[in-house]
């Protein structure tokens, strides 16, 4: 590490979108901490990404203890300069088949535990006049889809909180962006279509490109809005979706 170095906080980083996230900021020389759960992915993850790769075991749904992680990162790393919410969960039932605890647990670890982590980090960016913090969204926000009440109320939120934190944060120096995926080749959206054709089809009729994205697609977005690029771009949701979202 030497002083040149951006410090980056990835959260679920360890598969899927945020890997994809990961490997492009160390591969541009970013410290990339990677946060998860399972710890065979993140051996994995460091093992592929090398030593600018930081692998961090922590739940992110454990709130309480997101201000001390904080500040052991601050303390080991002098700074954080990007912070990506990332990690995200999906939860696919019929309206009327979501309990209230299913409900509260995807908006517990899709909206408060982005809370909590971005007014903790928030912190020492103020304190650096200097920021940037990016979240992800979803498809869920633009436009209506069967079966994910949850998961759509909580990136709906992400929008908006997206929205929120820029307009009093921008003026102190943080900049904060989200990007609305469209339909990504990854684990989750694997589960979420690989065992209804239907759904399949519908996602792909719909997108103009035919085709899903890539996660490295979702990680070259991620790296413009983490710097100097867009220096002037603040709370706006840029969809990398291939048209979904434009698509009849
Ligand atoms: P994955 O399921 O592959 O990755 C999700 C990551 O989040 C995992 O690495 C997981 O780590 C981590 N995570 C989940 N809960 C917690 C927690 N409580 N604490 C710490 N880490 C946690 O999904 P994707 O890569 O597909 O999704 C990444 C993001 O992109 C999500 O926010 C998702 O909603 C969004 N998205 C994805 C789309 C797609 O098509 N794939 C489309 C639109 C949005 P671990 O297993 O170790 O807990």
């Amino acid at each position: 590490m030497n002083q040149e170095n951006k410090i980056a906080i990835v959260t679920g980083g360890a598969s899927g979108i945020g890997f994809a996230i990961a490997k492009k900021f160390t591969k541009e020389n970013i410290i990339t901490i990677v946060i998860g759960r399972d710890q065979s992915k993140l051996d994995s993850a460091k093992k592929e990404l090398g030593e600018l790769c930081i692998p961090i075991s922590f739940d992110l749904n454990d709130l309480v203890s997101i201000p001390s992680l904080v500040k052991d990162i601050e303390t080991k790393y002098g700074k954080i300069d990007i912070l990506v919410n990332n990690a995200g969960i999906n939860f696919k039932k019929e309206f009327i088949e979501v309990s209230d605890e299913d409900f509260q647990r995807i908006l517990h670890t899709n909206v408060s535990a982005v809370f909590t982590l971005s007014r903790e980090v928030s912190k020492g960016m103020l304190r650096n006049v200097n920021g940037c913090i990016i979240n992800i969204s979803s498809m869920a926000s633009q436009y209506g889809i069967p079966k994910v009440i949850a998961y759509t109320a909580s990136k709906s939120a992400i929008e908006g909180m997206t929205r929120a934190m820029a307009v009093e944060l921008s003026p102190l120096g943080i900049r904060v962006n989200c990007i609305a995926p469209g339909f990504i080749a990854t684990e989750m959206s694997a589960k979420a279509l690989n065992n209804d054709p239907e759904r399949k089809n519908k996602v792909l009729s719909r997108t103009p490109m035919g085709k899903l994205g890539d996660p490295s697609d979702v990680a070259e977005a991620a790296y413009y809005f983490a710097g100097d690029a867009a220096k002037y771009v603040t709370g706006v949701v840029l969809p990398v979706d291939g048209g979904n979202s434009i698509g009849f």
